[in-house]
């Protein structure tokens, strides 16, 4: 908060700043004081632009009603009248005045724009005896009487608390099938009596004094900043609850006084795509309400306006030298605030009024050109447009998102996995994805949680809907790296895979149904929604990255385990690969059978054949991505996942694989007890397996360095880090490592190659990140799993979490899940301890992060501060990651 606010708040300050006629007494920057609204009016006053004169009673005066149970602070009432006098003098007109009265409105405007959430009156200062006042200066009685039948209502619904139907009620009896212009002066007279009534009835008076209702209605904006709705919104946006909103007092303009009045808003660029034209959207003969109630279509600013019909008249042919003028404005609005601005204005007779301008909201893809493009105008340093972007609306910039104006029935909320909107019918199994599919529909593919066998499911579908698992659940790794709309734990809905439905509350969505869901907001919607298409052309978010690549000191790799996935991440910056998670090859069909085979054998030699039809699998996807990364480092991870992962779980399925296997169920039934695990997570996995069935690491290690020889022969240059998983002690990777070095050299050697490559381990154990200083001298570079690393030291597993989260968070035990903000509080110190036992020990170990929140700015940040040298995380967070990076640099993040 700035000084000005403390000082206020201490009494030492102005109460009221008033502006007009050129001159203000706030500025611009002093919008924790002024609130946005009473900044920018300020601003553009001193500016010279033309803004009818009014108040400010500042954020400290709300802040001081709420702590001293609703009073005014001393001063304010005398600084309010001498105010309102200035404002008198510059509009000539008087507050209460029965021939030439004054009309305010009354404006709510915190440091933060809440869009709709606080409250406004307009027209105040009406009353029987000024209303006809009105009329006959403004020789328009109609215009009066409309504008008071608009203040009796706003005033008793927003200041007064009586609800708004009761006078919708009145209004539409009167009216019946007519609209409210076609209403005679005298009925309008009329409807003024009969809403008057209303307030009387429930109030016992309505109060005629302008002077009252204007501390009526300031002290109901101030109460509108703690309605529920407004505490809701605050808390939904990380806002702070104690801000306060200031009150703009501003002599009233009037976009409803005939032809050639009209009332509008503009933006200085296209807010949807960020291109540099002037856009907006005005209406004839109206009030900004009238543009907010969605009554009338609004007409476009300017001829071929992106989206407008061009049949309808632009204000540039209506009204071309008021046009001209916005035009001006806004060029000087914009370069003076270095910012894409959002202007209000209103013409009244002719004549051109600002009434407010701010920093206007946009697209992803929007902001991103938008701060590209000033750059290249000389408007602002590259370090200000990178620190414009939030980091994760990167990750929306290529995906394509819901329409903002279309209709939608939310039924469900689950956990937003991976970002982008998708629409399709409702299937349950992989298969069913696939039939339909094949026959040109689009499908979503909707599971308690999904598995290996569901990955061509997966792979065909627009995108995935869980009703459990968390943020590093199967279903949300796998569909995050495909770059596919992803809802996850969505513990709203119940599937019935027998019935093949799912409840969501009492809508029951039957198998063919259309839903869509949003894997930025973690909602999912009944029907199609329709979605805007992405943007083609990502020139300016590469012209982003590259300024941001020259100040990130930390390097940012993909997590990717086949070719396109490769490519796709370095055609986004990625430098290499920081994980190759070599399971997921043993999800293609051949593999898993041969997996299986692998699995289920008893003795050595038909494992050893089963891994045979492995090997040319796992050597031809490592080749893939070789290929693609060409000279850039690649880490591959040996098989980590527990074995139960590759075999199947219900009666149907295993009677299928006994017969694919050719055993007989029952045998395949006793091997699969023998592999139970109560824990799977904290079992015969990773490392476990490679000590226990050396022949799998040995065959992956074959098949990276036979993939690597083949390369070498097509001129692509191999840089192979070879990774062990879930180590806890150096033995054991002493032990693997002693292994994986034996193959290599084998490979080599029988290929008469010669290539340097590395050995290092997943940090992803509490007792690794402590026994780093012994690991480390086995190792050549650490990757911290963050994932597990997170799991294991809050000792909740990751796919479970789902169950009790949302209560953690609702009550505010946990601020986020960890698996997606990393807790650079408890985990970090394991990171950092690792870190820096790791390289005592051995000065040239690389150290890198492959968890998820490789990907999490805040994590970044903290990365960055620990000194690690890459982060690695899926290709489509790859540009997150990038810009995180130079954030921390910055020291933003
Ligand atoms: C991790 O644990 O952070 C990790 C990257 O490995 P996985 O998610 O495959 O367990
Ligand atoms: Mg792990």
């Amino acid at each position: 908060m700035s000084a000005d606010a403390t000082a206020s708040a201490e009494g030492t300050g102005p109460l009221v700043y008033r502006f007009g006629g050129g001159t203000a007494d706030g500025r611009g920057d002093m919008k924790d004081l002024l609130g946005g609204k009473g900044a920018g009016l300020a601003e553009m006053t001193s500016l010279g632009l033309p803004v009818p004169p009014g108040l400010t009673i500042t954020t400290a005066v709300c802040r001081h009603y709420f702590q001293s149970g609703q009073s005014w602070p001393a001063g304010l009432e005398d600084e309010l009248t001498q105010a309102l006098r200035f404002v008198e003098a510059e509009t000539g007109k008087v507050l209460g005045d029965p021939d030439n009265p004054l009309l305010v409105s009354v404006r709510s405007g915190a440091a933060v724009s809440m869009p709709g959430m606080m409250d406004t009156v307009l027209h105040l200062g009406l009353n029987d005896t000024t209303v006809e006042g009105l009329a006959r200066r403004s020789g328009n009685p109609r215009f009066a009487w409309d504008s008071y039948r608009r203040f009796v209502a706003m005033f008793g619904d927003v200041v007064l608390g009586i609800h708004y139907t009761r006078f919708a009620r009145v209004m539409d009896k009167l009216r019946g099938e007519r609209e409210e212009q076609d209403l005679s002066v005298d009925e309008l007279k009329a409807l003024v009596a009969a809403l008057k009534q209303v307030i009387v009835d429930a109030f016992g008076t309505f109060p005629e004094d302008p002077e009252e209702q204007l501390r009526l209605a300031i002290n109901a904006v101030f109460r509108s900043f703690n309605t529920p709705r407004a505490r809701y919104y605050r808390k939904s946006n990380g806002l702070a609850d104690d801000m306060g909103t200031a009150v703009n007092v501003q002599a009233m303009v009037f976009g409803n006084m005939g032809e050639g009045s009209a009332t509008g808003v503009c933006f200085t660029r296209d807010p949807k795509s960020g291109a540099r034209r002037f856009f907006g959207e005005w209406l004839p003969n109206a009030q900004g309400e009238d543009v907010v109630a969605g009554t009338h279509t609004p007409l476009p600013l300017v001829a071929d306006q992106d989206g407008a019909d061009p049949g309808l008249q632009p204000l540039s042919a209506a009204m071309p030298t008021v046009f001209g003028e916005l035009d001006r404005i806004q060029r000087t609005l914009e370069s003076h605030f270095k910012d894409m601005q959002d202007i209000e204005f209103t013409i009244e007779d002719g004549r051109l009024w600002l009434l407010q301008t701010r920093t206007g909201k946009r697209t992803p893809a929007a902001a991103v050109q938008i701060a590209v493009d000033m750059v290249n105008e000389g408007l602002i340093s590259k370090e200000t447009a990178l620190a414009r972007i939030e980091p994760t609306t990167l990750e929306m910039v290529l995906r394509p998102v819901l329409d903002p104006d279309a209709p939608r029935k939310v039924i469900a909320k689950g956990l937003n996995a991976s970002p982008g909107a998708a629409s399709g019918r409702v299937v349950f199994h992989s298969d069913q994805a696939q039939d339909l599919t094949e026959r040109g529909e689009r499908v979503i593919l909707v599971r308690n949680e999904t598995s290996p066998e569901d990955i061509q499911g997966m792979t065909v579908s627009t995108g995935i809907l869980t009703s459990r698992g968390g943020q590093t659940s199967h279903a949300a790794v796998v569909a995050r790296g495909m770059g596919k709309p992803c809802v996850v734990g969505c513990t709203d809905i119940v599937v019935d895979y027998a019935r093949g439905l799912f409840y969501a509350g009492d809508t029951v969505v039957r198998r063919l149904d259309w839903i869509t869901i949003d894997g930025a907001t973690g909602e999912v919607m009944e029907g199609e929604v329709p979605t805007l298409a992405p943007p083609t052309d990502s020139g300016a978010m590469a012209e982003l990255l590259r300024w941001a690549d020259e100040v990130a000191e930390l390097k940012v790799r993909a997590n990717a385990d086949n070719g396109p996935d490769a490519e796709r991440a370095r055609a986004l910056g990625a430098t290499g690969i920081g994980l190759c998670r070599t399971e997921h090859m043993f999800f293609q069909p051949d593999a898993l059978r041969a997996m299986r085979q692998m699995l289920v054998a008893t003795d050595q030699r038909s494992r050893q054949r089963a891994l045979a039809q492995v090997l040319p699998v796992q050597r031809a996807a490592f080749e893939e991505i070789l290929t693609a990364m060409d000279g850039l480092p690649v880490t591959i991870r040996l098989l980590d996942p527990p074995l139960h992962e590759f075999l199947p779980e219900r009666a149907e399925d295993i009677a299928a694989v006994a017969d694919d296997l050719g055993v007989r169920t029952e045998v395949l039934a006793e091997r699969l007890r023998q592999l139970h695990e109560a824990n799977p997570m904290l079992g015969h996995r990773g490392v476990r397996v490679g000590v226990t069935a050396p022949e799998i690491y040995r065959t992956q290690v074959r098949a990276i360095f036979e993939a690597a020889c083949d390369c070498l022969r097509k001129g692509i240059e191999p840089v192979i880090e070879v990774m062990v998983p879930l180590i806890a002690t150096a033995a054991e990777l002493k032990v693997v490592r002693a292994s994986i070095d034996e193959v290599a050299e084998q490979v080599l050697g029988e290929q008469h190659q010669d290539l340097d490559y590395t050995v290092g381990t997943m940090i992803e154990l509490p007792r690794a990140a402590l026994m780093a200083k012994q690991i480390a001298r086995e190792a050549d570079f650490f990757s911290f799993g963050t994932n597990d690393l997170t799991q294991m030291t809050f000792g909740f597993s990751r796919d479970d979490i789902g169950s009790f989260l949302p209560q953690y968070l609702q009550q505010g035990i946990l601020p986020d899940s960890p698996l997606t903000r990393f807790d650079s509080e408890g985990v970090g110190q394991l990171v950092k301890i690792g870190t820096d036992r790791g390289r005592h020990a051995n000065a040239r170990l690389k150290v890198g992060v492959c968890g998820e929140h490789g990907g999490d700015p805040h994590g970044v940040g903290f990365f960055h501060r620990v000194g690690l040298d890459y982060v690695s995380c899926s290709p489509f967070r790859v540009p997150v990651a990038r810009l995180a990076a130079a954030h921390a640099s910055l020291g933003l993040c």
